[in-house]
């Protein structure tokens, strides 16, 4: 239902739950955050079924630092609203972590066909497209870009607006839209991913919009789109002149 990511010269875990607390108007029935500290090689994880409040207690007393992070509220369409089903979902390897608003309508066939023998943690469309992108990197060779375009390939004409996390990169997202909303946030040294500006405006007014069936990989500031046919396009950005 709600995203938001950041990767750049910021403290994640403040500006996502904050993030988080901004989705909170569109409705919901989970949470769940994760945030890689690449500096102390440290990665913290964590998701609850309830409010955002119930998220914030849960790492209220963790000491977690690092810049780079995703979040998400959920509204259950495939699997009943629990800790396991909410979002991010990981990977059985424990490398990649994945935010997804949308629905992969093929999911059941693509696990038959790619997945026979993973252990799932959950019952969502969602664990599949992570599930895939661990497997056409770690088992068949390509690279986490190739991976996720050929997993966004095989979702075809589903919905997604999904961020992922890959922990042997940790400092990069990949970003991915169709029938699903994602702007990037431009910051001042860091870039934010989010489903809704509203939940971003207190850290930049600066927006660029993807197009349908593009990707992002972005580091930092650095930022490389990607349209369908893996070329790379460049975008305008653009200012939402509203206060926070
Ligand atoms: N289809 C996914 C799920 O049920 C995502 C739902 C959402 O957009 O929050 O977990």
């Amino acid at each position: 239902c709600g995203i938001v990511g950041i990767t750049g010269n910021r403290v994640a875990l403040p500006v996502l739950l904050r993030g988080l607390q901004k989705l909170e108007y569109r409705g919901y029935d989970s949470a769940g955050v994760y945030v890689n500290d690449s500096a102390n090689n440290q990665e913290f994880f964590f998701k609850e079924k309830g409010r955002v409040d119930q998220l914030e207690a849960l790492v209220a007393d963790k000491d977690i630092h690092g810049n780079t992070g995703i979040a998400h509220t959920r509204w259950a369409t495939h699997g009943i609203p629990s800790a396991h089903n909410s979002h991010p979902h990981v990977s059985a390897s424990g490398r990649f972590f994945l935010v997804h608003n949308g629905v992969i309508e093929n999911f059941r066939e693509l696990k038959e066909t790619y997945l026979q023998g993973v252990e799932f943690k959950s019952e969502t469309d969602t664990e599949v497209a992570v599930q895939l992108v661990a497997k056409f990197v770690e088992q068949d060779g390509l690279t986490v870009t190739d991976a996720f375009r050929k997993v966004l390939t095989l979702i075809g004409a589903g919905s997604y607006g999904f961020v992922l996390a890959d922990n042997q990169n940790p400092d990069v997202l990949y970003v991915a839209r169709n029938k699903s909303p994602l702007l990037l946030g431009l910051g001042d040294g860091f870039t934010v991913v989010t489903s809704d500006a509203a939940a971003m405006l207190e850290y930049t007014h600066e927006f660029m919009a993807l197009n349908d069936g593009e990707m992002a990989i972005i580091k930092g500031t650095d930022i490389e789109i990607l349209d369908a046919a893996s070329q790379p396009v460049k975008h305008e950005s653009f200012t939402i002149e509203i206060d926070a």
